[in-house]
């Protein structure tokens, strides 16, 4: 048996065989003169190759709806188009009988001369397609090769996917119902594939480092998510020992959500709400059975990313209005665009030197002002079907928030041009997620309606480790004093204005968290739906006075170690019950 240590990204436990994942895969293309007397053999070989891609996309297409809704299916509806265009493939023949070269080596050609024109094009829609245009092709390609393209939309049933790196995206194609964990070598804690899989609660441990090489496809292995643990080729007693924790964590979660509709409330009354965070609208449809009393964040870049941001503002009022629908009555924060970083949209962003410290998030989308104001006109309308708040991320400071808002306004002036009925009385918050914010949270909170802590950027910038790297990844302390003083001075600046504070970092669902973060005062914690019954629990075994002398204690100790220590013995008094689950 093999045990590799990595982080703990997404809890649980996950066994079953090993699916090593490599995206190398591209073949290289045959290329060879032919005569006149080949090129309808040729051409027949493309036209079997176009049904055959065909099929293989309208299978996935219908894969996508069913499982993530339509939305996520129409990028595949506009590969159907595309490789059922004539004027393609009449470039393909013209090419074919001119050149007098093998149907691969024609193919590979124009898709590489097609993607360049279009990708340098200076209209926007054109540039959108030109990566259609190099997946279609790799399709075609593939077939015509007879490759089999390993697809993680199309992974056998029940695997552990074992792979170097994941994008959010790829995590978003990934066919969930077959992976039951994932085991990665890179990624932290906060990355957007750990924030993924919590949400589609897959077991996950990141930061292996060296996972790729020391797991072979068909290897046994268990990820203990919950203890950043990969085995690989356990014995059976081991094997046993796990099933049986397995068994306790589902006794324990059913426990937990004995209390899903009781009132998150200390036992000497103080209430706080409790909300998710989501990332896509179908997970809005589960979070009330967790207890969610609304959604917290909602990421609304993956809706960019899934359909290779081809967001039209219909598409997502679509969305957006799906989202609020799903939870009648009930609030729900949408967060701006908040691409760049790890969320890069290939087509619509430059690769830069420093992306997390670059074009992300509201620089980008002041800086692209007709696609933040469509996103807008498409969240002001959506506003209509209940009651929903609208969140800038990445504000780090009263310009930046005032030009959002200025944007906001024209884009509010447009709908009402247009007839809609828009809400005068839309709330909009900012994110605090960068030092700088927090610092000037006083300032901040004079003009805006609610604050909500990003604690997953606030540490990557506060401590300046980058939140996708394993190797600084333990650097990123939420309890290191300077997180914490940020933290505190975010949410008393709000309170002194009179405004709620909220948290949507993955602080807010962190179990350990939870007492000091209530005697900060913290109004409202968000986080990955399955997180909400322990914090519940540990909020209603928990008094806000006793909490409040906790998080003064923390305030005054010097390294994060001590105030972990601090926490973990508070707890262990007080829930010694739960020490499994912390
Ligand atoms: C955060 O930074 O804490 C946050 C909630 O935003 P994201 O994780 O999407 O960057
Ligand atoms: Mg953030």
């Amino acid at each position: 048996m093999k045990e590799l240590r990595g982080i703990s990204a997404a809890p649980g436990v996950a066994m079953g065989k090993a699916f090593l994942y490599t995206d190398d895969e591209s073949p290289s293309i045959p290329r060879y003169g032919i005569r006149v007397g080949d090129i309808e053999s040729e051409w027949a070989r493309l036209t079997d190759a176009v049904r055959a891609a065909e099929e293989e996309v309208r299978e996935l297409a219908e894969r996508a709806s069913l499982e993530m809704g339509v939305e996520h299916a129409k990028i595949f509806e506009a590969h159907l188009l595309m490789l059922g265009d004539p004027d393609l493939m009449e470039q393909i023949r013209d090419r074919l009988t001119a050149q007098k070269r093998n149907i691969e080596w024609v193919v590979w050609d124009l898709a590489r001369d097609l993607y360049q024109k279009m990708s340098a094009a200076q209209d926007a829609y054109l540039r959108e397609r030109a990566i259609d245009i190099s997946d279609v092709s790799q399709r075609l390609l593939n077939r015509l090769l007879h490759v089999k393209k390993m697809s993680l939309a199309e992974l056998p049933d029940d695997v552990v996917l074992v792979t170097h790196n994941l994008l959010p995206s790829d995590t978003l194609v990934m066919d969930k119902k077959r992976v039951k964990g994932i085991a990665m070598n890179m990624g932290g804690r906060t990355s957007h594939t750990a924030i993924l899989a919590r949400a589609f609660e897959i077991p996950a441990v990141l930061g292996l480092t060296e996972a790729t090489r020391e797991i072979a496809s068909g290897d046994f292995v268990i990820v203990d998510g919950s203890s950043g643990i990969v085995l690989v080729n356990p014995e059976e007693a081991v094997v046993e020992r796990y099933r049986g924790l397995t068994e306790r964590m589902r006794a324990d979660v059913s426990n937990l959500l004995s209390e899903r509709d009781l009132p998150a409330v200390t036992t000497d009354g103080r209430r706080v709400a409790l909300k998710a965070n989501i990332e896509i609208p179908e997970e809005a449809d589960h979070v009330l059975d967790h207890g969610a009393e609304g959604i917290g964040l909602y990421r609304s870049e993956f809706l960019f990313l899934s359909s290779g941001y081809k967001a039209d503002e219909e598409s997502q009022y679509e969305a957006y209005k799906r989202v609020i629908e799903a939870l009648p009555g009930k609030p729900v924060t949408i967060r701006t665009l908040d691409v760049g970083g790890d969320k890069i949209i290939p087509e619509l962003q430059e690769e830069e030197k420093n992306p997390l410290l670059g074009w992300r998030a509201i620089r980008f989308c002041l800086a692209h002002r007709e696609l933040f104001k469509t996103q807008l006109r498409a969240l002001i309308r959506a506003s209509a079907a209940g009651d929903l708040r609208i969140m800038f991320p990445m504000i780090s400071g009263i310009e930046e928030y005032e030009a959002a808002l200025e944007v906001l306004e024209e884009a509010k002036a447009e709908c009402r041009a247009k007839g809609h009925t828009c809400c005068d009385s839309l709330t909009v918050g900012l994110m605090v997620e960068i030092p700088s914010a927090a610092m000037t949270a006083d300032i901040l909170a004079a003009r805006t309606a609610f604050f909500s802590i990003g604690t997953n950027d606030l540490v990557q910038y506060s401590l300046a480790a980058d939140r996708g790297n394993e190797r600084v990844a333990y650097l990123a302390q939420p309890f290191h004093p300077a997180v914490l003083r940020f933290i505190k001075t975010t949410i008393d600046a709000a309170h002194a204005a009179g405004i709620p504070a909220a948290m949507c970092g993955e602080l807010a669902g962190d179990p350990m968290a939870t007492a000091v973060l209530l005697g900060f005062g913290l109004d409202e914690f968000s986080m990955s739906a399955a997180s909400i019954p322990l914090v519940k629990r540990i909020i209603r075994g928990s008094s806000a006075a006793d909490c409040a002398s906790l998080a003064e204690q923390a305030l005054k100790l010097c390294s994060y170690r001590d105030v972990e220590a601090l926490v973990r013995s508070w707890m262990d008094v007080r829930f010694p019950s739960l020490k499994s689950e912390l």
